[in-house]
């Protein structure tokens, strides 16, 4: 059966391209012995391998175009001459095995490149032929190489990658062990690499572990001559992001080790120009000695990047030797995580709400919450000794939508007590910005308790703002859709800069308490406090100072414009209970104060009275 649309094949092949050919040979037809001719011819001059045919005395029949390509000849002047011409006699070719071809039992090409040669000999109807395969042996020796470059090599810096430093540090240990000679190894971080990924762009951070890998292995190469073990051995390896390490084999002692960290901290002081951004960075190394911490290399490799935590932890830009009490402290960890887990659902946790002032009248203008932890045995914690750790976890949220729910629960209850209306702060950690619920959740706790979303301010840090990705803008810009406030906490601690306040338009800003706790005779700190505040003020942002404990402190930032205050002097945080007894007290003293400036009683409302000029 025919029809106009699908013809039957006709007899033969269609000459090219190959796309018809093997339309032609799916339709179904049958092979005739011209077709099947064709076909070869087809397969023969298509193949990715160079191909040549040669009868038994060695003189060739065909030849494909691949096979012309890498003989530099063209493929009509080699048939009909002896393929000797073109593949010299020469160092025999392993894969090369003839019977029936004693002219091509050996070969060699004559072009410069080594080929790689694969006789196959057959017997066709003229006779015994062999088909001499080709293939470019440089070639395949770099692709070859190519991978074993891309297996074991970072791509970045050319250093021996992840898989490549852990089969090193095996064979250092093994020799380590035989030899009796200590080796180190060594973890480097740099020190707020995110933050240069983040301000300037990966291509930056990429160009900026290129500089870094260069001047740890000029450090490194240099060190060798001074040292007095000359026959001690680095390897640098890089084994992700912004992680090196470095294995140190014939070391002497843990000194020289650490001689060898000061090197490469040193090394990494200078500044670094990258693309005429001057880059300055720090980073912290974790060492452990073997065998001396005698352990497998997978414990050596946690116990070396125990120790790279610990220099982060000292302050970062240091090093730290790995020893017994960090594994204490990882166990201490590891326990403190499992009595947080179960702090949730025991109920051990509960809020301490610390008020904050107007400078000028003494009048509470809201409070912060403020986590605390009752663990068992240990009495309350303060949320520096937990945060990081429900941070790390991802507890924090959990706790920190808890921390929500009670703050609005408590707040409106104060309300329904009488006490005037204030606002309510809250802080809230970065990794609380990637869940998209927050907003929700915020939301319905303003909602369930009758709160102004205007009453709530959220406290952030600078470093969540630096992020500045797209979650994080939603999510902000959410909030102030709400009407919630924003305010910066610790400003000054971190990355200052002005582009976020405005983006995000920030309502308060937090002067950090380091700062005020130098005042009032510290000069610098008095500098840095005015420059916040002119900038507060500049932006109309109400400022408050953190951490204010005596009555000059409070004088001095009243007189530089500073709009509240927070800190010891007028209040410590204390549990919800007792903060509507403490207003109702501070209430009572301002106006009895009032009524007799003239004491020279430093308590805060008499301050407040005397600065009123009451
Ligand atoms: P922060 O937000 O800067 O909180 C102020 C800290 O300063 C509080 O410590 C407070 O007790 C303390 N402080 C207040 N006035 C003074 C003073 O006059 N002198 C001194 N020396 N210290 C004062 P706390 O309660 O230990 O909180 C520490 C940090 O823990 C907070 O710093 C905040 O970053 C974090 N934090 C607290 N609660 C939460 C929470 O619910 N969620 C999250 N994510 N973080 C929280
Ligand atoms: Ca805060
Ligand atoms: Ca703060």
């Amino acid at each position: 059966m025919s029809s106009p649309s699908n013809p039957p094949p006709a007899e033969g092949p269609p000459n090219r391209p190959l796309s018809a050919l093997r339309r032609w040979l799916t339709s179904g037809a049958a092979f005739s012995s011209s077709t099947r001719d064709a076909l070869l011819d087809a397969l023969f001059d298509g193949a990715g391998d160079g191909l040549l045919v040669c009868n038994a005395d060695g003189v060739v029949v065909s030849c494909n175009p691949v096979a012309a390509r890498l003989l530099h000849v063209e493929a009509a002047t080699v048939v009909g001459r002896p393929v000797s011409e073109f593949i010299h006699q020469g160092t025999t070719s392993r894969r090369a095995k003839l019977h029936n071809g004693p002219a091509l039992a050996r070969g060699e090409p004559s072009a410069a490149h080594r080929l790689l040669l694969h006789l196959t000999p057959f017997e066709s109807s003229r006779g015994p032929q062999v088909v001499v395969r080709l293939r470019d042996g440089s070639e395949q020796a770099e692709v070859q190489e190519r991978l074993r470059q891309m297996a074991n090599y970072d791509s970045l810096t050319g250093l021996p990658n992840r898989a490549l430093f852990r089969d090193r540090l095996s064979q250092a240990m093994a020799r380590a062990n035989r030899s009796g000679r200590a080796m180190a190894l060594m973890f480097l971080d740099l020190d707020r690499f995110k933050v240069v990924n983040d301000d300037l762009g990966h291509e930056i951070g990429d160009r900026l572990l290129q500089h870094v890998t260069r001047a740890l292995t000029e450090c490194l190469r240099g060190g060798d001559s001074l040292s007095r073990d000359t026959d001690m051995a680095h390897t640098l390896s890089r084994l992700g992001g912004d992680e090196f390490t470095v294995i140190v084999e014939n070391i002497g002692t843990a000194e020289d080790a650490a001689n060898v960290a000061r090197r490469m901290l040193e090394a990494l002081n200078e500044p670094f120009l990258v693309d005429e951004e001057e880059i300055v960075i720090s980073a912290s190394i974790g060492i452990s000695m073997y065998p001396t911490d005698d352990v497998d290399l997978d414990t050596l490799i946690r116990h070396t990047d125990m120790a790279m935590y610990r220099s982060k932890s000292l302050g970062r830009g240091t090093y730290s030797f790995f020893s017994d009490d960090l594994t204490a402290a990882v166990t201490a960890r590891v326990s403190l995580e499992g009595s947080l887990r179960r702090a949730i659902e025991r109920q051990e946790f509960e809020l301490h709400y610390q008020p904050k002032a107007d400078l000028r009248t003494g009048q509470v203008t809201g409070v912060e919450a403020l986590l605390r932890w009752h663990r068992p045995g240990h009495g309350l914690m303060p949320p520096d000794r937990f945060v990081s750790v429900l941070e790390d976890t991802g507890l924090i949220l959990p706790v920190g939508a808890w921390v929500i729910r009670a703050a609005c629960e408590q707040l409106a209850a104060w309300d329904r007590m009488g006490l005037p209306s204030m606002r309510l702060a809250v802080n809230l950690s970065a990794r609380q910005f990637r869940h998209l619920y927050l907003a929700s959740l915020i939301e319905d706790s303003l909602r369930q308790n009758e709160i102004d979303a205007r009453r709530l301010e959220i406290e952030l840090t600078e470093s969540l703002l630096m992020e500045d990705n797209e979650s994080t803008r939603a999510m902000l810009e959410g909030f102030r859709r709400m009407g919630v406030r924003l305010a910066i906490d610790d400003f000054g601690t971190g990355h200052s800069s002005l582009s976020y306040i405005q983006r995000f338009s920030i309502d308060t800003l937090k002067i950090d308490r380091s700062f005020v706790q130098s005042l009032p005779d510290d000069e610098e700190g008095a500098a840095i406090c005015s420059a916040v505040i002119a900038l507060g003020r500049s932006m109309r942002m109400c400022v408050v100072a953190e951490g204010v404990e005596t009555p000059e402190q409070a004088r001095l930032l009243r007189d530089l414009g500073c709009d509240e205050m927070q800190g010891y002097w007028l209040g410590r945080p204390m549990p919800g209970s007792e903060f509507a007894g403490w207003f109702v007290n501070h209430k009572k003293t301002r106006g009895r104060r009032r009524s007799r400036s003239r004491y020279t009683d430093t308590s805060p409302m008499t301050l407040f009275s005397l600065l009123d000029g009451s």
